[in-house]
């Protein structure tokens, strides 16, 4: 027996019945966005992996071992994103879109693909919607961008939404703080886990993302980096928080949130959902004022977030629901062979008016083709039958009313005049 194809590990297929919801969020998130004026940016599937390395840190879990890479023909390493920021910040040097304009609000949704544990909420290919602000580095850029975030929450209905909020700071004051918290952590060093023994060295930042008790308790009394930011640092966040609460957006101070990635700078921020399980974050973002550079840009100040879509659809309670959308106008029930062209032509001028017909194609009676014109959520069922074919009419039936009348195919300007969808 021929061994049957599966879907990989970790992805799954959105089938029509599941098609409805994700359009209608993606519509909301298109509306919001132009609410805030951001335009649309795709960028490819995949990229160099130099670009991720690069710009997330080799010393991230995404580089370190969730990246899908392999050797092209002509050796090159390519690796299917993993995130977007990098791309979207690759396709802006290279169009020199900072040029073009000194502010670029920008937003993309797509796949991304990660190495990851499959669980309920993370999943090996994925969908985010994101944002990027390229060119303000005040504050009201960054209340903007939260705003942006949770005015699409809202508009989805979510209500147990936290927010929480941190400023890392600039590199110079980064590195001050790695010091003092592998000073901290040092006599506790042979407590640590192999995995936070081994980040003491590489990236001890991000010791502070545990989820294992005993080491939450170590680092509760580690230092916080807000005692070392600089007076500008500190001055820009105070500003992002009075922006907040102008807005009336609640927001938690979490000195311990550094968030894993290599490039952000001052403000960091996660929206977290109450409604979620284990993977409770729908989104996180920050700023990043030294990445357009880094990766060999004009100096640009940056800002963006990234949301996981089925994230957002888990904790709208939606995931798991069908919701088809169906949006069959007219049935075409064809009953006699000899006129099927002339169906078909009729069906195209129909659809050329505006209507979304069905067709049918499976020669079936009279009594499945009615049944299945019901089952489509069809306001009208077209009936051509052996009469009709013969006295070029067609009997036009309303299904909600189940009135019918009979009208020469010669008006069919007038039989699209007076449908009433
Ligand atoms: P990150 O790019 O890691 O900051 O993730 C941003 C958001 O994407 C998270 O808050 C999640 O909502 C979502 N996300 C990240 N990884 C996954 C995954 N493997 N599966 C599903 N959603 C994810």
């Amino acid at each position: 027996m021929t061994k049957l194809i599966r879907s990989i590990k970790g992805t799954y297929d959105i089938l029509p019945e599941n098609s409805g919801k994700w359009q209608q969020l993606e519509s909301t998130i298109r509306k919001i966005a132009g609410q805030f004026a951001y335009e649309e940016i795709r960028t490819p599937i995949f990229e160099k992996t130099d670009l991720f390395s690069r710009s997330v840190g080799t010393e991230t879990d995404i580089i370190s071992k969730e990246m899908y890479s392999w050797a092209d023909r002509d050796g090159s390493s390519l690796t299917l994103r993993p995130e977007l920021t990098a791309s979207v910040v690759r396709a802006f040097i290279q169009h020199n879109l900072g040029g073009k304009a000194p502010l670029q609000r920008l937003f993309y949704m797509g796949p991304l693909f990660r190495r990851e544990r499959p669980q309920r909420g993370r999943q090996r290919q994925f969908h985010q919607f994101g944002v990027e602000a390229f060119g303000s580095a005040h504050p009201e850029q960054d209340g903007e961008i939260i705003s942006l975030a949770f005015s699409l929450l809202k508009a989805l209905g979510l209500s147990d939404l936290s927010l929480n909020l941190n400023s890392i700071g600039s590199p110079e004051c980064r590195k001050n703080y790695r010091n003092a918290l592998q000073d901290f952590l040092r006599p506790f060093l042979s407590e640590l886990s192999e995995t936070s023994q081994k980040r003491f060295e590489t990236n001890p930042l991000r010791i502070l993302d545990t989820k294992a008790a005993h080491e939450i308790e170590i680092i509760q009394n580690a230092p916080n980096i807000t005692a070392f930011l600089t007076e500008e640092d500190q001055s820009h966040f105070e500003a992002v928080q009075s922006f907040l609460n102008a807005l009336n957006i609640p927001f938690i101070l979490d000195s311990k949130m550094v968030r894993g990635i290599d490039y952000y700078t001052r403000t960091t921020f996660e929206i977290t959902s109450t409604s979620l399980g284990a993977q409770d974050a729908l989104l996180g973002g920050g700023r990043y004022d030294n990445l357009v550079e880094d990766l060999g840009g004009k100096p640009t100040p940056a800002i963006g977030f990234a949301a996981g879509m089925e994230r957002i659809l888990l904790a709208m309670g939606t995931m798991d629901e069908s919701t088809p959308i169906n949006t069959t106008d007219i049935y075409m029930v064809n009953l006699d062979l000899t006129g099927l062209s002339v169906a078909i032509k009729l069906t195209q001028s129909l659809r050329q008016a505006g209507f979304d017909v069905q067709f049918e194609t499976l020669r079936r009676s009279m009594k499945a083709q009615m049944r299945e014109a019901n089952r489509s959520g069809a306001k009208y069922a077209f009936i051509l039958g052996e009469t009709e074919i013969q006295e070029k009419t067609v009997v036009i039936k309303n299904l909600n009313s189940g009135e019918q009348e009979t009208k020469s195919i010669a008006n069919i300007d007038e039989i699209i005049k007076n449908l009433t969808i």
